[in-house]
Order: structure tokens, then C-alpha cells, then sequence
């Protein structure tokens, strides 16, 4: 089965590929002329997913299924800040894209006042996949219990997934990217960026989203 992951991501493309082994050709942005670049500006990980997968679904036409991801932090005593902002938090206006140090100096400032049991927080991903209608997407999303979208010519389902856990008051580790060093996932002592990728790959946001998105695929593949 061929299909597009809608990123210039090499890393995110590899993960997906490896995620899903044999019988799927994974392709890139890269390899689609004129593909362009969306603007994320949606309120929800759902809505900047579905948006990035169904830009690229039309660039293909539908000739295959299209993957699209979106993620971030979400901390509650900030109501769900920085959310669909995460990249972007310390970003001032007319200032440029701010530095993962910078995202994460401001998110310590904004907890400062907060105490280490208030200080709950979960890493936010949702993978969507559209299809032309007739693909039995919504049959598929059906099986496995995932959320889909109409848009025409269009079918989106949105594949979940979360990992919850806490922020420290300064960080700790030099792996991963992002807020890793600042998050410690329940169940576990060592932040993200101690953890390592490969203990990180079982039970990230992302990882369970692309089991998610595996399942789907493979009800699609059943139904034939
Ligand atoms: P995107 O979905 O790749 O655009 O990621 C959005 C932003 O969310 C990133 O720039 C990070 O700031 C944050 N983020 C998403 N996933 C992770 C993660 O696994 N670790 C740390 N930060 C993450």
C-alpha cells in the first residue's frame, strides 16, 4: 500500500516506515512536486492534522492515503497552554521562530508559582488519514474506534494519542528535542530527554498515535 506522510520530516518518515514494516511504501513531501506549505493555524491538533492531511490528499488526488501529524504539550494549571502553540510559545511578535531553550525558559517562568502536585501535563498527538470517500476510511475508522470527518471528496480519521505526566522546575538530560528535558512521564523518574529514544518510542504521544494509525491501515487492508 503506498502513502504519503505529509512532512519534510526525514526523521518522522523513517519512524513511520519502521512503525509499520513490510507492505507499505512510505513516501515524503520531498518526493511531490509543488507541494507548498500549510498554515497551522486551527484551534486543535485534530484540526491542524485533518488541515496539513487533506492539503496533501489533494495534491495526490486521492491516488493514496495520506498521513498528517500534529503535536505538543498541553499543561493544565496553564488550561492546556501551550497546546497547538508549542512550537511557537515564547514567540514574541515580529520576533523569529523562538529556540526549544527559549519555549522551554518560558514555560518554567509561567510555572514558576506553581507547586510540584499542580504541575500535571501530557504530550498531545493526534495523526489523521485522508482518503477519497470511497476508500472505506469511515469503515475502517469505525473498526477501530477513531473519530472521522467528511469533506467531500474526502474522508479524514484522526488517530489519537497521549502521554501523560508532570513538569519539573529545571531541566534535566540532553536527548530528545523539544520540552523532553522538562517532562517526566508517569511512571517513570527519568525525564524524556534521560529516558532515551528508544524508551520513549514505547510510550510517547506519537508512538501510540502511529499504533492507532497502524490499526487503521490495517482494517483498511482487510476490507481490501
Ligand atoms: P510538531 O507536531 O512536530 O509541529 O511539534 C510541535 C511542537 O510540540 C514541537 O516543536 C515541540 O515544541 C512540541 N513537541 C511535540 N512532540 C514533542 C516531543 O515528543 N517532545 C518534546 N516536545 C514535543
Amino acid at each position: 500500500m503506498q502513502l504519503l506522510l505529509a512532512t519534510r520530516n526525514r526523521h518522522k518518515i523513517a519512524e513511520l516506515r519502521a512503525l509499520l514494516g513490510e507492505g507499505y511504501d512510505v513516501l515524503g513531501l520531498a518526493d511531490i512536486a509543488a507541494a507548498g506549505d500549510v498554515v497551522e493555524d486551527q484551534p486543535t491538533f485534530a484540526g491542524n492534522a485533518a488541515k496539513k492531511a487533506l492539503h496533501a490528499a489533494g495534491l495526490v488526488a486521492g491516488r493514496m492515503l495520506v498521513l498528517a501529524d500534529d503535536s505538543g504539550l498541553a499543561v493544565d494549571a496553564l488550561g492546556g497552554a501551550p497546546g497547538v502553540l508549542s512550537a511557537r510559545y515564547a514567540q514574541e511578535l515580529d520576533t523569529p521562530r523562538p529556540t526549544d531553550q527559549q519555549n522551554n525558559e518560558k514555560l518554567l517562568r509561567e510555572l514558576a508559582a506553581v507547586p510540584a502536585e499542580k504541575r500535571r501535563a501530557r504530550f498531545l498527538c493526534v495523526i489523521a488519514v485522508a482518503g477519497l470517500t470511497a476508500r472505506h476510511l469511515m469503515a475502517a475508522a469505525r473498526d477501530v474506534g477513531v473519530p472521522w470527518e467528511s469533506h467531500g471528496l474526502y474522508t479524514v480519521a484522526l488517530c489519537p494519542g497521549a502521554c501523560e505526566g508532570r513538569i519539573l522546575f529545571a531541566p534535566r538530560g540532553r536527548g530528545g528535542f523539544g520540552y523532553d528535558p522538562l517532562f517526566v512521564p508517569d511512571g517513570h523518574e527519568q525525564t524524556f530527554a534521560e529516558l532515551g529514544e528508544e524508551a520513549k518510542n514505547q510510550i510517547s504521544h506519537r508512538a501510540r498515535a502511529m499504533r492507532r494509525a497502524k490499526e487503521l491501515l490495517e482494517s483498511l487492508r482487510r476490507m481490501g
